[in-house]
């Protein structure tokens, strides 16, 4: 095993082949910023990290046209938010809450709710590198902010929407 790990610190359990591709997207996030005229939004914080993310989209004809993020926090937390941003952004609703929950089986959470997917590692794009977060419990926390707070964004508009 000569693979190396890097131990606790902001950038816990990734490997290092994936950091490069993470602090990328901290440093230059992508879809960062505010819509101007939003139809959907949401917020939401990870208090043990203190990462915060709020979230506003365009969605029509069950397509998110646009979506842009902010936030603060911990560089897990804002390149996931970026990462997620990129691999959503365009796609219709459905494909986007199958996106999520691959992510989140990744990370072995599967909230009940659903029969596991089989994992479509393609669809995640680059958020298929933060892995090895797994293995850090707390960090997994970092990890899921942006896709829960989106998966919130996306029922309450449904809700909003009626049947
Ligand atoms: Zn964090």
């Amino acid at each position: 095993m000569s693979q190396e790990k890097i131990q606790g610190g902001a950038m816990g359990g990734v490997d290092e082949l994936y950091r490069e591709v993470i602090l990328d997207h901290f440093k230059s996030p992508k879809n960062k910023g505010r819509l101007a005229a939003p139809n959907a939004e949401a917020q939401g914080m990870n208090p043990l990290c203190g990462d915060q993310i709020s979230m506003t989209a365009l969605i029509e004809n069950d397509q998110i046209k646009d979506l842009k993020f902010e936030g603060h926090g911990c560089a897990i937390s804002q390149s996931a938010a970026s990462m997620l941003t990129e691999a959503t952004k365009g796609k219709k609703i459905q494909s986007v809450k199958e996106l999520i929950q691959s992510y989140k089986e990744m990370f072995g959470i599967n909230e009940g709710e659903h029969p596991p997917l089989k994992i479509n590692l393609d669809s995640l794009g680059d958020l298929i590198t933060l892995e090895g977060v797994k293995k850090y419990p707390v960090r997994v926390k970092c990890a899921v902010l942006s896709s829960n707070t989106l998966m919130q964004m996306l029922d309450e508009f449904s809700k909003k929407k009626g049947p």
